[in-house]
């Protein structure tokens, strides 16, 4: 089997990586319907997150169990099945509450940019469709692996009530999904934060009712301006800079929430300022394992469309290609069929 490795940045080759195999008897091994490049995996391929040895990528994923160790008990060969990048047991206290990501057994899952992936923890991690759903399906189905249910938890971190006035830093496919996960929970105004027409565009079919261009100081001026000086009920945080966090906690009107979902690159925060700000913060890795039966239906039933994100579809084996397109932010987000 081949797959793709990141050598170093810039460098993300194509290559053999021999077969995945039931390892543990709780894995199973699947063969996938269609992968994908995540603009996580663009920190270690801009050298931001150095990289000690040549490392498989990938962690978004879809497609049809091949094999499962003896274990295994919830899912079955020929299930079209959809996970979280994080394995988990689904059963330890941690997963009990809805925080699968820190699961106490959680195991990254890698090497997703390939034809076939071995997933750990397959009962706890894996969620199967009733029927193996239709190829139009497949892209929205791979988004609940993580961007959607990623930006669905932004929403739901941020506290999004009906009526709420939100905002949402971060054009991204995460910041998409944040804005069209902010339009489900009822919110009544919807201010995406893009200087990109495409992505503007996306973002108001998603439900975005407000566009704000500025950033940093000037974006959360731009915020209080269009709130009456308040600023808003909810902002989700999709980036993970200091400035894209700055920017969320000052856009937030006392009383109100961040959620934060961007992994944080050299982000430190002021006690003080927190502390007079009146804002709460709550974020991490979400646990898109919790929201994938929820989400499974609302895609199957045609409610949601989040596969739009993906507006560069590629054969898998040009997965370089991906990463070119998305770090020069040419594509939002790129699909891969094997
Ligand atoms: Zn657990």
């Amino acid at each position: 089997m081949r797959g793709a490795v990141l050598y170093g940045p810039g460098d993300v080759r194509f290559e053999e990586c021999g077969d995945p195999k039931i390892v543990a008897p709780t894995d199973a091994v699947m063969r996938l319907s269609a992968s994908c490049v995540c603009g996580s995996d663009l920190w270690p391929y801009r050298g931001v997150n150095p990289i000690d040895q040549p490392t498989p990528m990938g962690h978004e994923y879809c497609g049809i169990v091949e094999e499962v160790g003896r274990a295994v008990t919830s899912v079955k060969p020929g299930q079209f099945v959809i996970g979280s990048f994080f394995a988990s047991d689904n059963t330890c206290p941690h997963c009990r509450a809805g925080y699968q990501t820190s699961c106490q057994h959680k195991e990254l899952v890698g090497g997703a940019q390939a034809s076939r992936l071995r997933v750990p923890l397959a009962d706890g991690t894996l969620v199967p469709t009733r029927d193996v759903p239709s190829d139009d399906l497949v892209p929205s189905l791979l988004t609940l692996s993580d961007v959607m249910g990623t930006g669905w938890f932004a929403a739901e971190a941020a506290n999004v009530k009906p009526g709420m006035t939100v905002a949402v830093v971060g054009d991204g496919a995460v910041g998409l999904l944040g804005v069209l996960s902010a339009k489900l929970m009822g919110a009544e105004r919807i201010i995406a934060m893009s200087r990109h027409p495409s992505r503007q565009k996306l973002a108001r079919e998603f439900g975005a009712t407000d566009i704000v261009t500025e950033r940093g100081d000037d974006g959360v001026a731009r915020v209080k301006d269009l709130t009456r000086g308040v600023g808003a009920d909810a902002v989700l945080e999709c980036v993970g800079t200091q400035e894209s966090m700055m920017q969320a906690i000052r856009s937030t009107r006392p009383g109100g929430s961040v959620g934060y979902v961007g992994v944080p690159h050299g982000v430190a925060l002021d006690g003080e300022e927190l502390f007079f700000s009146h804002v709460r913060l709550h974020g991490g890795p979400a646990p898109v394992r919790r929201f994938l039966p929820e989400l499974i239906d609302r895609v199957l039933s045609g409610k949601i469309n989040p596969g739009k994100v993906f507006d560069l579809t590629l054969p898998l084996d040009q997965v370089a290609e991906g990463y070119r397109a998305m770090d020069e932010r040419r594509a939002i987000k790129a699909l891969l069929r094997p």
